[in-house]
């Protein structure tokens, strides 16, 4: 499903941000199509459109950000979804990576701890055309045990551990990707579930806001 927003100015902030990624080294041409697709700045307030399609993280309210295309591009292609995958999302957040992933085709689960957050992106992403989504307002920490197993499991926030819920979640060949460390840096792990192992590869640094639930940051430790 690709959805075009062809706002000349807007068109031309991606296809320089897509310049930037590539230059940062994102080479899967079905990630980089759905960032082209995927319209930024209106995930984010409208006061900070301008800066939609610069390379960084933004605003969106209660202390969180959407994240920044080049962590983006790169969790979804360590992910990389195939159509019609199952693949649950932790931290909707703006929506914007749940809208990468919808347009790659994949059927999303996604939750929010904000009520308000989930609330916003859900009438967000649905306003603009993505049905192939369920989301609910929770700690997905704990994973969504109704609809598991999962082909795919991203965690768009910062964890002190991998979340034991989440590996059992994932289905036979599953991948779940997933920023672990502590409050200040954290490293990209991809795990790969084959029948009851699991392997673990590790990616660079990023810096995230904090994994809090049940499995992740304490409210009161970050
Ligand atoms: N994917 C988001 C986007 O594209 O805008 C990234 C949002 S931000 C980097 C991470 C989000 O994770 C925040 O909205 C935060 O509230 C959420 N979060 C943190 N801990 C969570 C948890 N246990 N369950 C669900 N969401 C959580």
């Amino acid at each position: 499903m690709i959805h075009n927003y062809n706002e000349p100015k807007y068109k031309n902030r991606r296809k320089n941000l897509l310049r930037t990624l590539t230059e940062k080294g994102i080479r899967d041409t079905k990630v980089l199509a759905a960032i082209e697709a995927v319209p930024r700045h209106l995930f984010i307030d409208s006061a900070f459109a301008d800066s939609a399609y610069e390379d960084c993280a933004l605003p969106i309210g209660f202390g969180q950000t959407i994240s920044q295309p080049y962590t983006v591009a790169r969790q979804t292609e360590l992910l990389a979804p195939q159509p019609g995958e199952r693949i649950l999302e932790i931290g909707t957040g703006s929506g914007y990576q749940t809208a990468i992933l919808c347009q790659l085709d994949a059927f999303v689960y996604s939750i929010e701890r904000f009520p308000q957050l989930y609330q916003v992106s859900g009438k967000r992403l649905r306003t603009m055309g993505y049905r192939k989504l369920m989301l609910k307002s929770g700690d997905g920490t704990l994973g969504w045990a109704a609809y598991a197993p999962f082909n795919g499991i991203i965690v768009t926030a910062g964890a002190p551990v991998v979340p034991e819920t989440l590996k059992q979640q994932l289905a036979d060949g599953g991948r779940l990707i997933i920023p672990v460390g502590n409050n200040t840096t954290q490293t990209m792990l991809r795990i790969t579930r084959i029948g009851d192992d699991f392997s673990t590869e590790e990616f660079s640094s990023f810096t995230f806001v904090p994994l809090i639930g049940h499995e992740g940051w304490n409210n009161s430790s970050t």
